[in-house]
Protein backbone atom coordinates (compact mmCIF):
# COMPACT_ATOMS: atom_id res chain seq x y z
CA UNK A 1 0.00 0.00 0.00
CA UNK A 2 0.94 3.80 -0.86
CA UNK A 3 0.73 4.99 2.13
CA UNK A 4 3.15 2.76 4.01
CA UNK A 5 6.22 4.40 1.46
CA UNK A 6 8.32 7.35 2.80
CA UNK A 7 8.23 10.26 0.22
CA UNK A 8 11.87 8.40 -0.55
CA UNK A 9 11.25 5.40 -1.13
CA UNK A 10 8.18 5.51 -2.85
CA UNK A 11 10.30 8.26 -5.57
CA UNK A 12 11.80 5.15 -6.65
CA UNK A 13 9.29 2.69 -6.31
CA UNK A 14 8.73 3.30 -10.06
CA UNK A 15 11.87 5.22 -10.90
CA UNK A 16 13.52 4.47 -14.47
CA UNK A 17 16.96 5.63 -13.84
CA UNK A 18 17.64 5.48 -17.97
CA UNK A 19 15.09 8.12 -18.21
CA UNK A 20 15.81 11.29 -16.86
CA UNK A 21 17.33 14.41 -18.34
CA UNK A 22 20.11 16.67 -16.24
CA UNK A 23 18.61 19.80 -17.53
CA UNK A 24 15.22 19.29 -16.14
CA UNK A 25 16.15 17.64 -13.17
CA UNK A 26 18.69 20.43 -12.33
CA UNK A 27 16.08 22.70 -12.17
CA UNK A 28 13.45 21.09 -10.65
CA UNK A 29 14.93 19.06 -8.08
CA UNK A 30 14.01 19.97 -4.38
CA UNK A 31 14.80 18.41 -1.80
CA UNK A 32 13.00 18.79 1.52
CA UNK A 33 13.57 17.57 4.81
CA UNK A 34 10.56 16.70 7.40
CA UNK A 35 10.78 17.34 10.70
CA UNK A 36 11.70 13.82 11.39
CA UNK A 37 13.87 11.40 10.09
CA UNK A 38 15.13 7.72 10.44
CA UNK A 39 17.12 6.05 7.58
CA UNK A 40 16.75 2.72 9.51
CA UNK A 41 12.77 3.15 9.90
CA UNK A 42 12.10 5.31 6.65
CA UNK A 43 13.99 3.84 4.26
CA UNK A 44 15.13 0.26 5.11
CA UNK A 45 11.72 -0.79 7.16
CA UNK A 46 10.14 0.27 4.30
CA UNK A 47 11.59 -1.22 1.83
CA UNK A 48 11.31 -4.14 3.70
CA UNK A 49 7.50 -3.78 4.19
CA UNK A 50 7.55 -3.30 0.13
CA UNK A 51 8.99 -6.65 -0.12
CA UNK A 52 6.76 -8.85 2.47
CA UNK A 53 3.89 -7.94 0.21
CA UNK A 54 5.43 -8.88 -3.01
CA UNK A 55 6.37 -5.89 -4.54
CA UNK A 56 9.69 -5.09 -4.26
CA UNK A 57 12.39 -5.42 -7.23
CA UNK A 58 13.04 -9.16 -6.47
CA UNK A 59 17.00 -8.78 -5.63
CA UNK A 60 18.20 -8.75 -2.37
CA UNK A 61 19.36 -5.69 -0.23
CA UNK A 62 22.93 -7.51 0.32
CA UNK A 63 24.83 -9.92 -1.50
CA UNK A 64 28.05 -11.03 -0.02
CA UNK A 65 30.76 -12.68 -1.10
CA UNK A 66 34.18 -13.61 0.15
CA UNK A 67 37.55 -14.84 -1.67
CA UNK A 68 36.77 -18.69 -0.24
CA UNK A 69 33.63 -19.24 -2.09
CA UNK A 70 31.66 -18.08 0.74
CA UNK A 71 28.15 -16.49 -0.58
CA UNK A 72 25.55 -14.48 2.20
CA UNK A 73 22.13 -12.99 0.32
CA UNK A 74 19.73 -10.58 2.93
CA UNK A 75 16.59 -9.46 2.06
CA UNK A 76 15.37 -5.94 3.11
CA UNK A 77 13.46 -7.88 5.66
CA UNK A 78 16.43 -9.79 7.13
CA UNK A 79 18.32 -6.47 7.37
CA UNK A 80 15.89 -4.62 9.01
CA UNK A 81 15.62 -7.93 11.30
CA UNK A 82 19.34 -8.14 11.78
CA UNK A 83 19.49 -4.57 12.78
CA UNK A 84 16.83 -4.55 15.41
CA UNK A 85 18.62 -7.23 17.14
CA UNK A 86 22.15 -5.09 16.97
CA UNK A 87 20.25 -2.12 18.23
CA UNK A 88 19.18 -3.82 21.42
CA UNK A 89 22.71 -5.31 21.66
CA UNK A 90 23.94 -1.89 21.32
CA UNK A 91 21.46 -0.04 23.79
CA UNK A 92 21.55 -3.21 25.89
CA UNK A 93 24.92 -4.90 26.73
CA UNK A 94 26.78 -2.13 25.17
CA UNK A 95 25.63 0.33 27.78
CA UNK A 96 25.18 3.15 24.99
CA UNK A 97 22.64 5.55 25.22
CA UNK A 98 21.47 7.79 22.09
CA UNK A 99 24.28 10.22 21.31
CA UNK A 100 27.10 8.07 22.48
CA UNK A 101 30.21 7.07 19.89
CA UNK A 102 30.98 4.15 18.71
CA UNK A 103 33.62 2.85 16.44
CA UNK A 104 33.60 0.47 14.27
CA UNK A 105 36.61 -1.20 12.38
CA UNK A 106 35.75 -4.21 10.63
CA UNK A 107 36.47 -5.51 6.82
CA UNK A 108 33.83 -5.90 4.44
CA UNK A 109 31.29 -8.17 6.25
CA UNK A 110 27.88 -8.17 6.75
CA UNK A 111 28.05 -7.31 10.31
CA UNK A 112 29.02 -3.78 9.64
CA UNK A 113 25.74 -3.05 7.27
CA UNK A 114 23.79 -4.60 10.15
CA UNK A 115 25.60 -2.18 12.95
CA UNK A 116 25.26 0.60 10.92
CA UNK A 117 21.23 0.46 10.55
CA UNK A 118 21.41 -0.64 14.28
CA UNK A 119 23.08 2.12 15.47
CA UNK A 120 20.68 4.39 13.65
CA UNK A 121 17.96 3.17 14.64
CA UNK A 122 19.10 3.35 18.07
CA UNK A 123 20.35 6.67 17.69
CA UNK A 124 23.78 5.60 18.68
CA UNK A 125 26.37 7.87 16.87
CA UNK A 126 28.77 5.80 14.80
CA UNK A 127 32.39 6.57 13.36
CA UNK A 128 33.48 3.75 10.93
CA UNK A 129 37.16 3.50 10.94
CA UNK A 130 39.56 1.08 8.29
CA UNK A 131 40.97 -2.09 9.73
CA UNK A 132 44.44 -0.81 8.89
CA UNK A 133 44.39 1.96 11.41
CA UNK A 134 47.28 1.48 13.63
CA UNK A 135 47.24 1.51 17.56
CA UNK A 136 48.09 5.37 17.59
CA UNK A 137 45.34 6.06 15.45
CA UNK A 138 43.24 4.08 17.11
CA UNK A 139 44.07 5.93 20.22
CA UNK A 140 43.91 9.56 18.76
CA UNK A 141 40.20 8.81 17.39
CA UNK A 142 38.70 7.44 20.34
CA UNK A 143 40.09 10.24 22.29
CA UNK A 144 38.89 12.88 19.58
CA UNK A 145 35.41 11.56 19.22
CA UNK A 146 35.08 10.36 22.71
CA UNK A 147 33.77 7.33 21.84
CA UNK A 148 32.59 4.79 24.62
CA UNK A 149 32.43 1.72 22.83
CA UNK A 150 34.72 0.15 19.94
CA UNK A 151 33.26 -2.91 17.68
CA UNK A 152 35.95 -4.61 15.57
CA UNK A 153 37.44 -8.37 14.76
CA UNK A 154 39.92 -10.36 16.28
CA UNK A 155 43.11 -9.33 14.21
CA UNK A 156 42.25 -5.42 15.45
CA UNK A 157 41.38 -6.42 19.52
CA UNK A 158 45.21 -6.38 20.01
CA UNK A 159 46.30 -2.94 18.42
CA UNK A 160 43.02 -1.49 20.80
CA UNK A 161 44.13 -3.41 23.85
CA UNK A 162 47.46 -1.94 23.29
CA UNK A 163 45.44 1.61 23.77
CA UNK A 164 42.85 1.28 25.45
CA UNK A 165 44.14 2.15 28.91
CA UNK A 166 45.09 5.50 27.16
CA UNK A 167 41.22 5.79 26.46
CA UNK A 168 39.41 7.23 29.74
CA UNK A 169 36.09 7.69 27.55
CA UNK A 170 36.26 3.89 26.52
CA UNK A 171 33.93 1.60 28.31
CA UNK A 172 33.08 -1.60 26.21
CA UNK A 173 34.94 -3.67 23.45
CA UNK A 174 33.22 -5.96 21.29
CA UNK A 175 34.55 -8.17 18.80
CA UNK A 176 33.03 -9.78 16.21
CA UNK A 177 33.36 -13.37 15.39
CA UNK A 178 32.49 -16.58 16.16
CA UNK A 179 36.26 -17.41 17.00
CA UNK A 180 36.70 -13.85 19.29
CA UNK A 181 36.71 -14.75 22.50
CA UNK A 182 38.62 -12.65 24.49
CA UNK A 183 39.29 -11.47 28.21
CA UNK A 184 37.54 -7.94 28.62
CA UNK A 185 35.19 -7.79 25.30
CA UNK A 186 32.30 -9.04 24.33
CA UNK A 187 31.07 -11.12 21.90
CA UNK A 188 28.92 -9.80 19.81
CA UNK A 189 27.73 -13.22 17.36
CA UNK A 190 26.70 -14.31 20.95
CA UNK A 191 24.85 -10.95 22.17
CA UNK A 192 23.14 -10.68 18.96
CA UNK A 193 21.86 -14.52 19.42
CA UNK A 194 20.58 -13.69 22.45
CA UNK A 195 18.72 -10.74 21.56
CA UNK A 196 15.21 -9.88 20.62
CA UNK A 197 13.96 -7.79 17.46
CA UNK A 198 11.52 -6.34 19.56
CA UNK A 199 12.61 -2.31 19.51
CA UNK A 200 10.97 1.07 18.74
CA UNK A 201 12.76 2.58 16.87
CA UNK A 202 14.26 6.49 17.83
CA UNK A 203 11.95 8.88 16.46
CA UNK A 204 15.29 10.89 15.34
CA UNK A 205 14.97 14.75 14.21
CA UNK A 206 16.10 15.40 10.98
CA UNK A 207 18.77 17.71 12.40
CA UNK A 208 20.38 15.44 15.28
CA UNK A 209 23.59 14.22 14.31
CA UNK A 210 24.20 10.54 12.87
CA UNK A 211 27.52 9.56 12.09
CA UNK A 212 30.90 11.35 12.50
CA UNK A 213 33.71 10.33 9.83
CA UNK A 214 37.09 11.02 9.50
CA UNK A 215 37.77 12.56 6.15
CA UNK A 216 41.05 10.96 4.30
CA UNK A 217 44.09 12.55 5.86
CA UNK A 218 45.06 13.57 2.16
CA UNK A 219 46.30 16.85 3.02
CA UNK A 220 46.90 16.64 6.68
CA UNK A 221 45.56 15.10 9.91
CA UNK A 222 42.03 13.37 8.98
CA UNK A 223 38.75 15.58 10.08
CA UNK A 224 36.18 15.01 12.30
CA UNK A 225 32.89 15.48 10.10
CA UNK A 226 29.22 15.38 11.82
CA UNK A 227 26.39 14.29 9.65
CA UNK A 228 23.35 14.20 10.38
CA UNK A 229 19.91 11.69 10.05
CA UNK A 230 18.73 13.70 6.93
CA UNK A 231 22.48 14.67 5.52
CA UNK A 232 23.34 11.50 4.88
CA UNK A 233 20.21 9.62 5.46
CA UNK A 234 18.00 11.29 2.84
CA UNK A 235 20.69 13.63 0.95
CA UNK A 236 21.84 10.62 -0.89
CA UNK A 237 19.11 10.47 -2.75
CA UNK A 238 21.14 12.71 -5.03
CA UNK A 239 23.93 10.42 -5.02
CA UNK A 240 21.70 7.49 -6.09
CA UNK A 241 19.80 9.29 -8.82
CA UNK A 242 22.60 11.40 -10.70
CA UNK A 243 25.81 9.63 -9.62
CA UNK A 244 25.07 6.15 -9.71
CA UNK A 245 21.89 6.89 -11.56
CA UNK A 246 20.21 3.60 -9.72
CA UNK A 247 17.07 2.07 -9.93
CA UNK A 248 15.49 -1.57 -7.63
CA UNK A 249 16.37 -3.62 -10.14
CA UNK A 250 20.35 -2.18 -9.81
CA UNK A 251 23.58 -4.28 -8.30
CA UNK A 252 25.97 -2.22 -7.47
CA UNK A 253 29.40 -2.97 -6.47
CA UNK A 254 31.13 -0.17 -4.29
CA UNK A 255 35.30 -1.13 -3.71
CA UNK A 256 35.70 1.43 -1.03
CA UNK A 257 37.01 0.34 2.02
CA UNK A 258 34.50 -0.12 5.21
CA UNK A 259 36.38 2.62 6.75
CA UNK A 260 35.58 6.13 4.33
CA UNK A 261 32.89 8.05 4.20
CA UNK A 262 32.80 7.07 0.16
CA UNK A 263 31.96 3.49 1.57
CA UNK A 264 28.60 5.45 2.82
CA UNK A 265 27.51 7.07 -0.14
CA UNK A 266 27.98 3.67 -2.27
CA UNK A 267 27.79 1.14 -0.37
CA UNK A 268 25.31 2.21 2.22
CA UNK A 269 22.77 5.21 1.82
CA UNK A 270 22.28 5.62 -2.07
CA UNK A 271 21.63 1.81 -2.83
CA UNK A 272 19.86 1.18 -0.37
CA UNK A 273 17.47 4.69 -0.41
CA UNK A 274 17.10 3.34 -3.70
CA UNK A 275 15.99 0.47 -2.80
CA UNK A 276 18.93 -1.61 -5.03
CA UNK A 277 21.41 -4.17 -4.17
CA UNK A 278 24.42 -3.79 -2.57
CA UNK A 279 27.25 -6.32 -3.83
CA UNK A 280 30.36 -6.80 -1.56
CA UNK A 281 33.35 -8.66 -2.31
CA UNK A 282 34.75 -9.29 0.96
CA UNK A 283 38.90 -9.65 -0.20
CA UNK A 284 41.81 -8.42 1.49
CA UNK A 285 43.84 -6.33 -1.39
CA UNK A 286 42.44 -5.29 -4.33
CA UNK A 287 43.77 -6.87 -7.17
CA UNK A 288 42.86 -6.08 -10.97
CA UNK A 289 42.01 -9.54 -12.45
CA UNK A 290 40.10 -10.48 -9.69
CA UNK A 291 37.90 -7.30 -9.78
CA UNK A 292 37.30 -7.83 -13.98
CA UNK A 293 36.83 -11.77 -13.26
CA UNK A 294 34.10 -10.63 -10.53
CA UNK A 295 32.66 -8.60 -12.84
CA UNK A 296 32.59 -11.03 -15.81
CA UNK A 297 31.19 -13.53 -13.66
CA UNK A 298 27.97 -12.13 -11.85
CA UNK A 299 24.94 -9.98 -13.14
CA UNK A 300 26.44 -6.87 -11.49
CA UNK A 301 25.05 -3.83 -13.06
CA UNK A 302 26.64 -0.85 -11.27
CA UNK A 303 30.04 -0.26 -10.65
CA UNK A 304 32.13 2.39 -8.03
CA UNK A 305 35.25 2.49 -8.51
CA UNK A 306 38.57 4.51 -6.96
CA UNK A 307 40.64 6.08 -10.07
CA UNK A 308 43.66 4.63 -8.59
CA UNK A 309 42.37 0.90 -9.37
CA UNK A 310 41.29 2.16 -12.77
CA UNK A 311 44.62 2.71 -13.68
CA UNK A 312 45.37 -0.76 -12.82
CA UNK A 313 42.60 -2.15 -14.41
CA UNK A 314 42.88 -0.76 -18.00
CA UNK A 315 46.69 -1.89 -18.06
CA UNK A 316 45.30 -5.73 -18.17
CA UNK A 317 43.67 -6.61 -21.32
CA UNK A 318 39.90 -5.51 -20.70
CA UNK A 319 39.11 -7.03 -24.39
CA UNK A 320 39.32 -10.15 -23.24
CA UNK A 321 36.78 -9.73 -20.59
CA UNK A 322 32.96 -9.50 -21.50
CA UNK A 323 30.41 -7.86 -18.95
CA UNK A 324 27.25 -9.38 -19.10
CA UNK A 325 25.46 -6.64 -16.94
CA UNK A 326 27.27 -4.20 -16.44
CA UNK A 327 25.88 -0.70 -18.00
CA UNK A 328 27.05 2.13 -15.34
CA UNK A 329 30.44 2.53 -14.03
CA UNK A 330 31.31 5.79 -12.00
CA UNK A 331 34.59 6.79 -10.41
CA UNK A 332 35.07 9.24 -7.49
CA UNK A 333 37.60 10.59 -5.06
CA UNK A 334 40.42 11.98 -7.11
CA UNK A 335 40.33 13.28 -10.86
CA UNK A 336 39.66 11.06 -13.54
CA UNK A 337 42.04 11.65 -16.38
CA UNK A 338 41.56 11.87 -19.68
CA UNK A 339 43.74 9.17 -20.77
CA UNK A 340 42.25 6.80 -18.42
CA UNK A 341 38.53 7.30 -19.57
CA UNK A 342 39.39 6.94 -23.06
CA UNK A 343 41.33 3.13 -22.72
CA UNK A 344 38.42 2.01 -19.86
CA UNK A 345 35.84 3.32 -22.58
CA UNK A 346 37.72 1.32 -25.55
CA UNK A 347 38.61 -1.70 -23.78
CA UNK A 348 35.05 -2.69 -22.22
CA UNK A 349 33.04 -0.31 -24.26
CA UNK A 350 31.22 1.38 -21.49
CA UNK A 351 31.49 5.13 -20.77
CA UNK A 352 33.07 5.91 -17.26
CA UNK A 353 31.08 8.53 -15.09
CA UNK A 354 33.24 10.83 -12.83
CA UNK A 355 31.92 11.85 -9.69
CA UNK A 356 33.31 14.95 -7.19
CA UNK A 357 32.70 15.19 -3.83
CA UNK A 358 33.94 15.13 -0.29
CA UNK A 359 33.36 13.04 2.68
CA UNK A 360 31.46 16.78 3.78
CA UNK A 361 29.04 16.32 0.70
CA UNK A 362 27.41 14.07 -1.17
CA UNK A 363 27.65 14.35 -4.41
CA UNK A 364 28.15 17.76 -5.65
CA UNK A 365 29.40 17.26 -9.54
CA UNK A 366 29.48 14.75 -12.31
CA UNK A 367 28.81 13.95 -15.83
CA UNK A 368 25.94 12.44 -16.78
CA UNK A 369 24.35 10.19 -19.07
CA UNK A 370 22.08 13.09 -20.99
CA UNK A 371 25.19 15.17 -21.45
CA UNK A 372 27.79 15.13 -23.61
CA UNK A 373 31.21 14.36 -21.73
CA UNK A 374 34.22 16.54 -21.83
CA UNK A 375 37.10 14.40 -20.60
CA UNK A 376 39.61 16.77 -18.17
CA UNK A 377 36.12 17.88 -17.14
CA UNK A 378 34.34 16.74 -13.92
CA UNK A 379 31.17 17.73 -15.70
CA UNK A 380 28.25 19.81 -13.82
CA UNK A 381 26.98 20.87 -10.70
CA UNK A 382 24.44 17.93 -9.33
CA UNK A 383 20.86 19.24 -8.84
CA UNK A 384 20.27 19.77 -4.98
CA UNK A 385 23.45 21.76 -5.14
CA UNK A 386 24.31 25.32 -6.22
CA UNK A 387 27.98 25.24 -7.35
CA UNK A 388 29.98 28.52 -8.18
CA UNK A 389 33.86 29.29 -8.32
CA UNK A 390 34.50 31.71 -5.86
CA UNK A 391 37.65 33.72 -4.32
CA UNK A 392 38.79 33.22 -0.56
CA UNK A 393 35.93 36.11 -0.14
CA UNK A 394 33.29 34.04 -1.39
CA UNK A 395 32.25 35.92 -4.67
CA UNK A 396 31.12 34.55 -7.52
CA UNK A 397 34.06 34.58 -9.92
CA UNK A 398 33.69 34.98 -13.46
CA UNK A 399 33.30 31.87 -15.62
CA UNK A 400 36.88 30.73 -17.04
CA UNK A 401 38.19 32.26 -14.11
CA UNK A 402 40.46 29.61 -11.11
CA UNK A 403 39.41 29.64 -7.81
CA UNK A 404 37.15 27.85 -5.20
CA UNK A 405 34.54 25.41 -5.58
CA UNK A 406 32.20 26.50 -3.33
CA UNK A 407 29.02 25.35 -2.58
CA UNK A 408 26.15 27.87 -1.79
CA UNK A 409 24.77 27.24 1.73
CA UNK A 410 23.24 30.58 2.62
CA UNK A 411 20.02 31.12 2.54
CA UNK A 412 19.82 27.45 2.49
CA UNK A 413 21.94 24.81 3.98
CA UNK A 414 22.33 21.93 1.21
CA UNK A 415 20.38 18.81 2.68
CA UNK A 416 23.98 17.10 1.78
CA UNK A 417 26.47 19.06 3.40
CA UNK A 418 27.70 18.54 6.45
CA UNK A 419 26.83 20.26 9.55
CA UNK A 420 30.06 20.77 11.40
CA UNK A 421 34.36 19.81 11.89
CA UNK A 422 33.72 18.71 15.15
CA UNK A 423 35.99 20.63 18.18
CA UNK A 424 37.21 22.61 15.57
CA UNK A 425 34.97 26.13 15.31
CA UNK A 426 38.03 27.73 13.91
CA UNK A 427 37.95 25.53 10.52
CA UNK A 428 34.62 25.92 10.52
CA UNK A 429 34.59 29.63 10.08
CA UNK A 430 37.54 29.41 7.88
CA UNK A 431 35.23 27.46 5.10
CA UNK A 432 32.58 29.42 5.43
CA UNK A 433 32.85 32.52 3.79
CA UNK A 434 29.48 34.96 1.88
CA UNK A 435 26.92 32.63 1.26
CA UNK A 436 29.43 29.85 -0.08
CA UNK A 437 31.15 26.75 1.52
CA UNK A 438 34.65 26.31 0.41
CA UNK A 439 35.41 22.86 -0.38
CA UNK A 440 39.55 23.55 -0.72
CA UNK A 441 39.74 22.66 -4.17
CA UNK A 442 40.33 24.98 -6.79
CA UNK A 443 39.27 24.85 -10.36
CA UNK A 444 37.57 26.77 -13.20
CA UNK A 445 33.86 26.57 -14.69
CA UNK A 446 33.26 27.45 -18.11
CA UNK A 447 30.02 29.20 -19.66
CA UNK A 448 28.13 25.90 -20.15
CA UNK A 449 28.64 25.45 -16.61
CA UNK A 450 31.30 22.08 -16.72
CA UNK A 451 33.84 22.11 -14.18
CA UNK A 452 37.83 21.70 -14.45
CA UNK A 453 39.54 20.32 -11.85
CA UNK A 454 42.69 21.65 -10.99
CA UNK A 455 43.73 20.67 -8.21
CA UNK A 456 43.55 21.27 -4.34
CA UNK A 457 44.28 24.41 -2.76
CA UNK A 458 48.09 23.65 -1.90
CA UNK A 459 48.52 22.07 -4.30
CA UNK A 460 48.69 24.23 -7.24
CA UNK A 461 51.86 25.42 -8.38
CA UNK A 462 53.19 29.25 -8.77
CA UNK A 463 55.90 29.66 -11.40
CA UNK A 464 56.83 32.24 -13.12
CA UNK A 465 53.95 34.10 -12.48
CA UNK A 466 51.56 30.98 -13.84
CA UNK A 467 49.22 28.88 -11.69
CA UNK A 468 49.66 25.19 -12.80
CA UNK A 469 47.22 22.25 -11.50
CA UNK A 470 48.70 19.24 -11.10
CA UNK A 471 46.61 17.53 -12.49
CA UNK A 472 46.48 18.35 -16.48
CA UNK A 473 50.58 17.76 -16.22
CA UNK A 474 49.26 14.48 -14.62
CA UNK A 475 47.27 13.46 -17.24
CA UNK A 476 49.51 14.63 -19.70
CA UNK A 477 52.23 12.57 -18.23
CA UNK A 478 50.03 9.58 -17.88
CA UNK A 479 49.27 9.39 -21.79
CA UNK A 480 52.77 8.00 -22.29
CA UNK A 481 53.26 4.40 -22.27
CA UNK A 482 56.13 4.46 -19.97
CA UNK A 483 54.06 6.23 -17.19
CA UNK A 484 52.23 4.09 -15.13
CA UNK A 485 51.17 6.77 -12.35
CA UNK A 486 52.67 10.05 -11.71
CA UNK A 487 52.61 12.90 -8.66
CA UNK A 488 53.02 16.35 -10.11
CA UNK A 489 54.16 19.14 -7.12
CA UNK A 490 56.43 22.29 -7.11
CA UNK A 491 60.39 22.14 -6.26
CA UNK A 492 61.93 25.19 -4.93
CA UNK A 493 64.43 26.89 -7.91
CA UNK A 494 66.97 29.68 -7.56
CA UNK A 495 65.75 31.43 -10.77
CA UNK A 496 62.03 31.05 -10.48
CA UNK A 497 61.01 30.56 -7.32
CA UNK A 498 58.93 27.23 -8.19
CA UNK A 499 59.19 25.16 -10.63
CA UNK A 500 57.10 21.92 -11.79
CA UNK A 501 58.46 18.45 -10.56
CA UNK A 502 56.75 15.35 -11.77
CA UNK A 503 57.44 11.43 -9.55
CA UNK A 504 56.87 9.24 -11.93
CA UNK A 505 56.58 5.49 -11.63
CA UNK A 506 56.89 3.94 -14.79
CA UNK A 507 55.31 0.39 -16.86
CA UNK A 508 57.09 -2.46 -17.14
CA UNK A 509 57.97 -2.07 -20.27
CA UNK A 510 60.10 1.04 -19.50
CA UNK A 511 61.71 0.07 -16.06
CA UNK A 512 64.75 0.02 -18.01
CA UNK A 513 64.93 2.34 -19.95
CA UNK A 514 67.43 4.91 -20.26
CA UNK A 515 66.77 7.51 -17.45
CA UNK A 516 68.13 10.52 -19.19
CA UNK A 517 66.63 9.73 -22.33
CA UNK A 518 63.26 9.24 -20.73
CA UNK A 519 63.42 12.62 -18.64
CA UNK A 520 64.03 14.33 -21.98
CA UNK A 521 60.90 12.43 -24.30
CA UNK A 522 58.64 12.64 -21.68
CA UNK A 523 59.36 16.50 -21.06
CA UNK A 524 58.92 16.77 -25.01
CA UNK A 525 55.86 15.17 -24.90
CA UNK A 526 54.18 17.29 -21.88
CA UNK A 527 55.31 20.37 -24.11
CA UNK A 528 53.43 18.94 -26.96
CA UNK A 529 50.04 17.92 -25.29
CA UNK A 530 49.60 21.31 -22.44
CA UNK A 531 50.74 24.50 -22.77
CA UNK A 532 54.58 24.25 -23.04
CA UNK A 533 55.55 26.24 -19.73
CA UNK A 534 53.41 23.40 -17.68
CA UNK A 535 56.01 20.95 -18.48
CA UNK A 536 57.76 19.35 -15.46
CA UNK A 537 61.91 20.81 -15.33
CA UNK A 538 62.31 17.97 -13.05
CA UNK A 539 61.50 14.19 -13.25
CA UNK A 540 62.13 11.84 -10.83
CA UNK A 541 61.85 8.35 -11.20
CA UNK A 542 60.25 5.89 -7.97
CA UNK A 543 58.63 2.96 -7.40
CA UNK A 544 55.59 4.30 -5.48
CA UNK A 545 53.88 7.25 -4.44
CA UNK A 546 52.89 7.93 -1.30
CA UNK A 547 49.10 7.54 -0.46
CA UNK A 548 46.50 7.48 1.88
CA UNK A 549 44.77 4.07 3.01
CA UNK A 550 42.28 4.68 1.02
CA UNK A 551 44.83 5.42 -2.24
CA UNK A 552 44.60 8.83 -2.60
CA UNK A 553 48.02 9.86 -4.10
CA UNK A 554 49.63 12.38 -0.93
CA UNK A 555 51.07 15.54 -2.94
CA UNK A 556 51.95 17.06 0.42
CA UNK A 557 54.52 14.59 1.31
CA UNK A 558 56.27 15.10 -1.81
CA UNK A 559 56.00 18.77 -1.83
CA UNK A 560 57.64 19.07 1.58
CA UNK A 561 60.47 16.69 0.76
CA UNK A 562 61.26 18.88 -2.06
CA UNK A 563 61.24 21.40 0.31
CA UNK A 564 63.04 20.74 3.23
CA UNK A 565 65.77 18.79 0.61
CA UNK A 566 66.97 22.78 -0.44
CA UNK A 567 65.95 24.23 2.61
CA UNK A 568 66.25 22.25 5.62
CA UNK A 569 65.61 24.47 8.04
P1 LIG B 1 41.57 15.48 3.83
O1 LIG B 1 40.41 16.41 3.76
O2 LIG B 1 41.68 14.81 5.14
O3 LIG B 1 42.84 16.08 3.37
P2 LIG B 1 40.43 14.24 1.49
O4 LIG B 1 40.05 15.62 1.11
O5 LIG B 1 41.12 13.42 0.45
O6 LIG B 1 41.31 14.26 2.80
P3 LIG B 1 37.86 13.06 1.18
O7 LIG B 1 36.74 13.79 1.79
O8 LIG B 1 37.83 11.60 1.16
O9 LIG B 1 39.15 13.47 1.98
O10 LIG B 1 38.07 13.50 -0.31
C1 LIG B 1 37.47 14.62 -0.91
C2 LIG B 1 38.45 15.27 -1.85
O11 LIG B 1 38.84 14.34 -2.88
C3 LIG B 1 37.92 16.44 -2.60
O12 LIG B 1 37.94 17.63 -1.83
C4 LIG B 1 38.84 16.50 -3.81
O13 LIG B 1 40.08 17.10 -3.49
C5 LIG B 1 39.09 15.03 -4.09
N1 LIG B 1 38.16 14.54 -5.14
C6 LIG B 1 37.07 13.78 -4.99
N2 LIG B 1 36.50 13.50 -6.17
C7 LIG B 1 37.24 14.13 -7.11
C8 LIG B 1 37.17 14.25 -8.54
N3 LIG B 1 36.25 13.64 -9.25
N4 LIG B 1 38.11 15.00 -9.14
C9 LIG B 1 39.06 15.63 -8.43
N5 LIG B 1 39.19 15.54 -7.11
C10 LIG B 1 38.30 14.80 -6.45
MG1 LIG C 1 39.24 17.20 2.27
Amino acid sequence: DVKSITPITSSFATYQSDKWDYATEKKSFRLTCPKHFNFARDVIDKWAHTEKFGRSGGNPALWWVNDKGRELKWSFQEVSHQSKLVANVLLGPCRLHPTDIVIVMLPRVPQWWAINVAAIRAGVILSPGTTLLRPGDIKYRVNASGAKCIITNADCADSVDEVAADCPSLETKVIVGEEGKRPGWLNYEELTRRSTDNIQCINSLSTDPMTVFFTSGTTGSPKMTEHTHSSYGLGHIITAKYFLNLSRKSILWNLSDTGWAKCAWSSLFAPWIAGATVFVQDAPKFDPIRTLQTLASNPITHFCTPPTAVRFMIKEKLHNYKFPALFHCVSAGEPVNPEMLKEWTEGTGLNLYEGYGQTETTFVCGSYPSIEQRPGSMGKAAPGYDVEIVDDEGTVLPRGQEGNIGIRCKPVWPVGLFTRYIDDEARMQSVLRGDYYLTGDKATMDDEGYVWFMGRNDDVILTSGYRIGPFEVESALIEHPAVLESAVVSSPDKLRGEVVKAFVILTEAFRNADTEALTFELQEHTKRVTAPYKYPRKIEFVDSLPKTVSGKIRRVELRNKEWRRENPN
